[in-house]
């Protein structure tokens, strides 16, 4: 199973990754969006380490609701709510218990997508950080295989390359953004690689 202290090393890798590929992030946002996106998950994460340190969580659900709250309040962007309400409503699954079965892991995960899609009313194709989650938390629904789903992300990262953006700022440049793979999509790969990191 999953326990808290598990799944804080999820978060703890999501810091760091966030932190060494700011650049890389902001890189691929100035081409397509602000050029933000690195600045804005490290700012993030940043503030969710202080907490998780000053105040360390009991259960998987609060662990979640302290990472969906401070991405939210902490991070300006259009990713802050939208990857705040991932975490808030995968909490909201993990329900009391201290630690979570593939099966309930899973179930959160799928709800925190939904959650996504119900704000940002994107789907799969549209360039965004749903064309890496969607392939990715489908392969664990199907069977908890963390490995596989970050493959899919990777692989669901490198098929917005072509695509012209539908959703968010990137949809301004129409044609303009085919050739550059999604920010969103890019972070969301990398929080799939350090979920099966820590969770293998
Ligand atoms: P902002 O665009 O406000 O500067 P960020 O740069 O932090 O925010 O995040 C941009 C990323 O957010 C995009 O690359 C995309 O993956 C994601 N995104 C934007 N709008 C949506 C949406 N409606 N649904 C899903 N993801 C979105
Ligand atoms: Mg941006
Ligand atoms: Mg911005």
């Amino acid at each position: 199973g999953y326990a808290v202290v598990t799944l804080m090393q999820w978060i703890t890798c999501a810091e760091e990754q966030f932190q060494s590929h700011l650049a890389e992030l902001n890189a691929l946002d100035a081409a397509i969006g602000d050029g933000d996106h690195g600045s804005n998950l490290a700012r993030g994460f940043a503030k969710i380490r202080e907490k998780l340190q000053a105040n360390p969580p009991e259960t998987p659900a609060s662990l979640f609701k302290l990472v969906g709250m401070t991405l939210i309040s902490t991070v300006g962007g259009a990713s802050g709510p939208l990857y705040g309400s991932f975490f808030l409503e995968a909490g909201k699954i993990a329900g009391e218990q201290r630690e979570l079965d593939d099966a309930t892991l899973a179930r959160c995960l799928q709800a925190g997508l939904t959650g996504i899609q119900r704000l940002g009313k994107a789907e799969a194709g549209d360039k965004t950080m749903i064309d890496a989650l969607e392939p990715a938390i489908h392969a664990l629904t199907n069977k908890a295989e963390m490995g596989v789903a970050a493959q899919k992300a990777r692989e669901g990262r490198d098929a917005t390359i072509p695509l012209i953006a539908r959703k968010g700022r990137a949809s301004y440049l129409g044609e303009r953004a085919i050739g550059h793979a999604d920010p969103g999509a890019t972070s969301a790969s990398l929080l799939l690689d350090c979920l099966a990191s820590a969770c293998l």
